[in-house]
């Protein structure tokens, strides 16, 4: 089943916060899960909204992505709460939650997983100064990202990620919200995937939409252009760390602080190798390599950094 999301205003933003007001008002959720800007700041962070009338501040198509929800998706459902939380993910945010699933790191069992075509984002450090010269307004960049008229903001870039991102469409959904090769002047679409899905919309008694006409090409063209862009940057990063000499340079900078393993949804062991003896070496053992090769920089260990999740 498709419906139409539309405002009055045409304003998709505000279109999807009254649509997801709604689906709040209904008995069988409880709460939604979704970006939500902090009052009186910039930050956009993954927030849990219980009272529909704080919707006016969800903005869930945003340049923001400071982390990959996931993981927080997993201690909202690792366990029954007896309540019912509709759960809005990017694409790869949705990817990693279901591989935690796998791990019996979360449950579906008492969430609506809603999924979007991804609004692609901004590195967290251009995020920052982005909100500091003259931002787009959230229609707007609505407007920039799925018109695919711009390749950069304000002269602020994309993640290297998400232009690359072979798969921005949503995915394992009760229920995908679609832009692409959507008439964003006569609203956007939800479409259920699931009975759960379905029953939800239809309560809603929104009107039913018919399947865009250009969505299929237009998800076509992304996929190619992403995947073209993919390929490159696998082929040069191929070749900058074919060697273990070339993958020490390449993680040169690298200090140890294991905040990629932290953040990395899917970095999921109960106990993690770095938190063992495994690289807690003799002291002698740093002084004979230093003996050996004249100077042995410290931490040694950078490269073996290797996450899981390295592209999800
Ligand atoms: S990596 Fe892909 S799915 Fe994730 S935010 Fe970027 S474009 Fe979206
Ligand atoms: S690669 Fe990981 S451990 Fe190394 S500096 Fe970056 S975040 Fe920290
Ligand atoms: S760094 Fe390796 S051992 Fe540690 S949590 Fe990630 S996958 Fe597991």
């Amino acid at each position: 089943m498709m419906i139409k999301i539309v405002h009055e205003d045409k304003s998709p933003a505000k279109g999807l916060q009254q649509f997801f007001k709604q689906l709040l008002k209904l008995q069988e959720i409880d709460a939604l899960f979704l970006p939500v800007r902090l009052k009186e700041s910039n930050s956009i962070m993954p927030s849990l909204v219980t009272d529909p009338e704080r919707i006016e501040d969800a903005v869930p198509f945003s340049p923001a992505f400071p982390i990959n929800s996931a993981r927080m998706v997993s201690r909202l459902s690792y366990k029954a709460s007896k309540r019912k939380t509709a759960v809005v993910l990017r694409p790869c945010e949705m990817r990693a939650f279901i591989e935690l699933v796998k791990l019996k790191q979360g449950s579906r069992q008492e969430l609506i997983l809603i999924g979007i075509d991804c609004p692609k984002a901004l590195t967290s450090s251009d995020y920052a100064a982005y909100t500091k010269k003259d931002p787009l307004e959230d229609d707007a960049y609505i407007e920039a990202i799925f018109s695919q008229k711009i390749e950069t903001l304000n002269g602020f870039q994309f993640s290297t990620a998400c232009d690359t991102c072979e798969n921005p469409f949503p995915v394992n959904t009760d229920i995908s919200i679609l832009l692409h090769g959507v008439d964003l002047s006569d609203g956007m679409i939800a479409e259920s995937k699931s009975d759960d899905g379905r029953l939800l919309l239809e309560s809603l008694k929104m009107p039913e939409a018919e399947s865009p006409e250009n969505r299929d090409e237009t998800m076509m063209q992304i996929k190619e252009a992403n995947s073209k862009a993919n390929k490159i940057m696998m082929e040069d990063i191929g070749a900058r760390t074919d060697s273990i000499v070339k993958l020490n340079t390449f993680f040169d900078q690298c200090i140890n602080c294991y905040n990629c393993r932290n953040m990395c949804p899917v970095c999921y062991c109960k106990e993690c190798v770095f938190n063992t003896d495994v690289f807690n070496h003799q002291p002698v053992q740093y002084l004979q390599w230093a003996e050996k090769k004249g100077v042995s920089s410290c931490p040694q260990i950078r490269c073996f950094i290797i996450l899981p999740g390295w592209r999800i």
